[in-house]
């Protein structure tokens, strides 16, 4: 595998991502929403976390912007970056359907929410914020760029910090000890461990 393999990997990989989110989107548009923490704070951290691992990368796939970074590829990295990218869609892919009606791009609580615990969510209890730390490897792994590459750990993790608690303090007032109790025995995003 060669720098610009890699490349174009990435962006076909970008486009899937889209493409997998499309029929959520739309379900999510019809679904109607009881309670939404959608603020400034939100959309700021969306936005960093849009820049880090959409638009920093996008841009050096396609332009190869900033080359001054560039450090030499291995197809080693290159091949575990890919495996990192399937399984990256296919948990994306996972996620959605165990989460159903109940996902929102930001933290909403839909009219009719239930509270998933099975499936994937029955071994951690953000699997989708998991499958977005393994992009950010994927990321990392296979732009050889010191900006392009990290741009997704360091994107993704701003808004995994600054929104995990609050979702976990909305999700315990609208469910309680359900909640509580799904909290003890699963970790946040690898098993048994965090
Ligand atoms: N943090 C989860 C979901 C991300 S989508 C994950 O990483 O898989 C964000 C929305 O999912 C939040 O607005 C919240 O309402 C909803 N949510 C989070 N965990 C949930 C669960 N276990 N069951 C149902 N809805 C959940």
């Amino acid at each position: 595998m060669t720098a610009a393999t890699a490349r174009i990997i990435w962006l076909v990989f970008i486009v899937l991502y889209f493409i997998l989110r499309v029929n959520p989107q739309r379900l999510a548009r019809k679904t109607p929403v009881k309670f939404s923490a959608w603020d400034r704070r939100e959309f700021i951290l969306l936005g960093i976390s849009l820049t880090g691992l959409g638009i920093l990368p996008a841009v050096y796939c396609i332009t190869q912007f900033p080359q001054f970074a560039d450090y030499a590829f291995s197809p080693v990295q290159g091949y575990l970056g890919l495996a990192a990218c399937v399984a990256t869609l296919w948990m994306f892919h996972r996620t959605h359907r165990d989460l159903g009606l109940n996902w929102s791009k930001s933290l909403e609580l839909r009219e009719r929410h239930t509270l998933v615990t099975t499936g994937i969510y029955a071994y951690v209890r953000h699997p989708m914020y998991a499958s977005f730390w393994l992009m950010a490897v994927a990321q990392v792994l296979i732009l050889p760029n010191w900006i392009a590459g990290p741009a997704g750990l360091i994107g993704f993790g701003t808004l995994f910090f600054g929104r995990l608690h609050r979702e976990e303090t909305m999700m315990i007032e609208a469910f309680g000890d359900e909640y509580r109790a799904y909290m003890r025995r699963t970790a946040r995003v690898i098993p048994w461990i965090y």
